[in-house]
């Protein structure tokens, strides 16, 4: 998708702080962090959001949360994390390029987080 931010971000013509890559997916360092860590996980492949999957989508999103783990293990959150994916207009997703948020830190996140 030729106007979307993290399509851009794949493709290179935005600039990220990249901390992992691989055939599928891609994980950068959110931009305006709401914990210590806290990392986007994306698929390469445009899907707008948990409201817009196809059938075959399934696999690269099951090999999405597999990672999340060692994301954030070398991130520096080695005792747990906590992943958000905001959906659509009710969860509040700004941008329609689903991602998973990975939030955490050396200290526990807290309740669930307000916003993200
Ligand atoms: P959401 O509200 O779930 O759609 O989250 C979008 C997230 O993208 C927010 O946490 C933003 O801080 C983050 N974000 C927006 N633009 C960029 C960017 N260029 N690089 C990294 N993170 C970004
Ligand atoms: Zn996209």
């Amino acid at each position: 998708m030729s106007d979307c931010l993290f399509c851009k971000i794949v493709e290179g013509k935005i600039p990220s702080a990249k901390v992992y890559e691989d055939d599928d997916m891609l994980a950068f360092k959110d931009i305006a962090p709401a914990r210590p860590v806290h990392v986007l996980l994306i698929p390469k492949k445009h899907i707008t959001s948990l409201a817009t999957l196809a059938a075959d989508d399934a696999g690269v999103l099951g090999r999405m949360l597999a990672r999340a783990n060692a994301i954030a293990v070398e991130q520096g959150s080695p005792d747990g994390f906590r992943v958000i994916i905001n959906t659509g207009r009710v969860g509040q997703q700004e941008v329609p390029h689903l991602h998973i948020h990975i939030v955490g830190g050396p200290e526990p996140v807290g309740p669930m987080l307000k916003r993200i």
